[in-house]
């Protein structure tokens, strides 16, 4: 018997739920407080699902997975939180951008999860637009879990180089959540002149970081990433963007403030990322 329960209910933590909830009826969606969520799958062309949310601090019963998919700056609260929920071999999968947040952990079996669904919530509704998977470390736990989701739509992809995924999505968040968040444009901002050349700077230096750190990328790296971008439709916004219009503290710390710490530590010239990075500080209250 696998008990499962996903702190955070939002994008990414909705559409988790959503998908195991067809195989893991008794699975528990834990939130800030009692909540019935509206839930559109797919860029809200299916019909809509609703979902129930109860309050982390009240559930009392532990479990054997436990899912972690908020924003880099509320974790710090959940590690308080969640003590009451994990026992001494809960799998913990955090399924966050960015990198890093695994060292504030000191449970032994968490998993950094690269995930890859795409979604927003505003107030009690979630709107899914894309994709339902998430790339873990090849490891017996990861193993484990991704049989405990098979069936599901939930796709559970295993790699032996962890690094390297948590790494490419680093780099494509680094590029395109700066500009957003920065000018408050969606993706339509890489039409202003000058714009697509400041995200390929920034990419250059996230890869030369990279390097410093032993991850290796082909050489096309970054014209593939800003093929990603140009994909990207024009009203489409970053996470960044979403929280900056929406005055939610921004995942800066995971993202471009890790890289800048890596730069210094490595003493890589970085004058765009320093300079993005102050202009992001300059943004969060
Ligand atoms: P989100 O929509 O903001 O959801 C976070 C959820 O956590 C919210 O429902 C929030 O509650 C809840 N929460 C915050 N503090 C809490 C606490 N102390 N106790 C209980 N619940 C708490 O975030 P998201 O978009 O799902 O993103 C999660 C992670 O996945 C981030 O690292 C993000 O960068 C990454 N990611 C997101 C996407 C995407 O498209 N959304 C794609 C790839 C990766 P409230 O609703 O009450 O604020």
């Amino acid at each position: 018997m696998n008990k499962i329960a996903i702190i955070g209910p939002g994008a990414v933590g909705s559409t988790i739920a959503i998908d195991l909830l067809t195989i893991h009826p008794d699975l528990r969606l834990l939130g800030r407080h009692h909540q019935t969520l509206t839930y559109f799958a797919n860029n809200n062309t299916g019909h809509a699902h609703t979902l129930q949310v109860t309050p982390l601090t009240t559930d009392q019963s532990q479990v054997d997975v436990l899912i972690i998919a908020i924003k880099i700056p509320q974790l710090d609260a959940i590690l308080r939180e969640m003590k009451h929920l994990i026992h001494e071999q809960t799998t913990i999968i955090l399924a966050q951008n960015g990198h890093d947040q695994l060292s504030r952990f000191e449970h032994p079996h968490v998993f950094q999860g690269v995930v890859y669904i795409s979604g927003r919530k505003s107030g009690s509704t979630v709107t899914h637009y894309r994709d339902h998977k998430i790339i873990l470390e090849d490891s017996p736990e990861t193993r484990a879990f991704q049989d405990i989701v098979a069936g599901s739509s939930l796709e559970i992809e295993l790699t032996n180089d962890i690094d390297y995924a948590i790494w490419y999505k680093l780099l494509v968040n680094l590029a395109i959540n700066s500009v957003t968040a920065l000018s408050r444009r969606t993706a339509e901002v890489l039409q202003v002149p000058g714009m697509k050349h400041l995200c390929k700077q920034l990419l250059v230096e996230g890869v030369a970081i990279a390097q410093a750190e032993n991850v290796y990328f082909d050489d096309d790296i970054i014209d593939g990433i800003m093929t990603i971008y140009e994909g990207y439709p024009n009203q489409m916004g970053t996470s960044m963007y979403y929280d900056i219009i929406s005055d939610n503290p921004l995942e800066i710390e995971g993202i471009q403030g890790f890289l800048f710490r890596k730069a210094k530590l490595h003493q890589v010239d970085t004058p765009v990322l320093d300079t993005i990075y102050s202009l992001l500080l300059a943004q969060q209250k």
